[in-house]
């Protein structure tokens, strides 16, 4: 299509919400997704169920990201909160709910649905999409978008908005490209980084691998000082960590590791305190001298688990109460209370739910999402220096942005 008022490159949540607001607004809008369809990643979001965005004030959902990311968004998520998506939705058939935790998911529907939903928005708002059309370059000219160059050619725009993700999940389509045309036109792009990645141990515990561990707190250490803490559930898995804990610590852990080694530590009793846990294995080994003391050690973790962390913990899996020594019954405890896994060795990027880093935020404007570099640029979700903790954040951020760009693209080209 050529002489489209706004074209959007990327037809994930953010290219999607800002299509769709910029055709409602009455531009002519072209959409171009480099594979052959729509929102690869909402599939994959929340387990195949999406976890669509997070519960409650925005102030709250806002407090769980960085302070900075927290004021370059804060306008958007106003703009466009997280009642105004699962209306969108709503509107359109899709029955939603509030988790405890404050996660909202559909409700006996899927991803499936939701990208489906947003699909048929598109298409009634009149957005023309143009699959397997990958952008390769966007084009400039005296500071300001005159066109995209695709396989096909090249496409004359002057109002563009970028959202074409990050860099984790390749296969989902989002690999990074944006990052490369952003530095060749004049933005920073800041170093990306593992966000909500699982972690490779030096040694993992590979016998043990799909193990979860309930209800414990992984503790992240860089050169010996906590950096960051999760309570929830800790996976084991062949190379290492995945699960809530892992992926919420992530981030930190990756940038401790680049200014040297970093460690993990599980405490598998986070509502007891070492005397508490301690007494506690003292008094089964008491009363019940005959049995094994791996029956009270269970208590803290999965049966299957008890054997090797005893060991680990340089005990004899079989020992009896009777023969529970202090030294003995004084590692238990400190391996319930700080189990060491010993040093990370890797954070794989690809495999994270996102990325952090991206373009530096203090060149996009946070009312608009318009580029301070590049007139007619917008920009929105992922490709952004904005990373959020699990929980429906970084879906809601994306949008939000997405909204926000879509309408102030729409408005400038209008105006014109
Ligand atoms: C496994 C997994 C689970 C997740 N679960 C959740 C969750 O439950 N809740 C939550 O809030 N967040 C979740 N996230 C994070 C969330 O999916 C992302 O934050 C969000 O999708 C980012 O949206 P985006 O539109 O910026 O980028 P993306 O969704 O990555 O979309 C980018 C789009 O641009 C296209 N594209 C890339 N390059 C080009 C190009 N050169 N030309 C044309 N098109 C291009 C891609 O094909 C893609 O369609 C999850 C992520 C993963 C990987």
């Amino acid at each position: 299509v050529n002489g489209a008022d706004v074209v959007v490159v990327g037809g994930g949540a953010a290219g999607i919400l800002a299509a769709w607001r910029a055709a409602v607004l009455g531009a002519r809008v072209h959409l171009l997704e480099k594979t052959n369809r729509l929102g690869t990643k909402i599939l994959i979001s929340g387990g195949g169920k999406c976890n669509i965005t997070h519960d409650g004030p925005i102030e709250e959902v806002l407090s769980a990201f960085r302070a900075n990311e927290a004021r370059f968004i804060r306008p958007s998520c106003y703009r466009f909160t997280n009642q105004d998506i699962l209306d969108l939705l709503s509107e359109r058939g899709l029955r939603v709910m509030t988790r405890e935790d404050g996660r909202v998911f559909p409700v006996d529907q899927t991803a499936k649905d939701v990208v489906r939903i947003l699909g048929e928005t598109l298409r009634d708002a009149g957005v023309t999409v143009s699959y397997e059309t990958a952008v390769r370059r966007v084009i400039v000219k005296d500071e300001e978008i005159v066109g995209v160059q695709t396989k096909a050619g090249e496409i004359a725009c002057s109002h563009l908005v970028v959202a074409v993700g990050g860099s984790s999940y390749p296969n989902s389509g989002a690999s990074g490209d944006g990052y490369h045309w952003m530095r060749e036109i004049g933005h920073t792009v800041l170093p990306i980084r593992p966000a909500l990645a699982p972690m490779e141990l030096e040694k993992p515990l590979a016998e043990m691998s799909g193990v979860a561990l309930r209800d414990c707190t992984l503790l992240g250490r860089g050169q010996g000082k906590k950096v960051a803490e999760w309570r929830g559930d800790l996976l084991l898995t062949h190379r290492g960590v995945s699960g809530p804990n892992a992926l919420g610590i992530s981030r930190e852990v990756a940038e401790a590791m680049e200014r040297g080694p970093a460690t993990l530590e599980v405490d598998l009793a986070p509502g007891d305190d070492f005397s508490h846990v301690d007494g506690a294995i003292q008094s089964a080994a008491k009363d019940h001298p005959r049995r094994r003391v791996s029956q009270a050690v269970q208590h803290w973790m999965p049966e299957s688990l008890v054997g090797t962390f005893m060991a680990l913990h340089e005990t004899d899996p079989e020992c009896i109460g009777a023969n529970l020594d202090r030294n003995a019954r004084r590692r238990l405890t400190g391996g319930i209370k700080g189990w060491n896994l010993g040093p990370v060795s890797h954070i794989p990027l690809e495999k994270g739910e996102v990325v952090a880093g991206g373009v530096e935020l203090s060149e996009v404007e946070p009312n608009s999402m318009r580029s301070k570099r590049i007139r007619g640029l917008y920009l929105c979700g992922e490709i952004l220096d904005v990373a959020g903790p699990v929980g429906g954040y970084n879906l809601q951020a994306a949008w939000a942005t997405g909204y926000v760009a879509g309408e102030t693209a729409a408005m400038d080209a209008l105006e014109r």
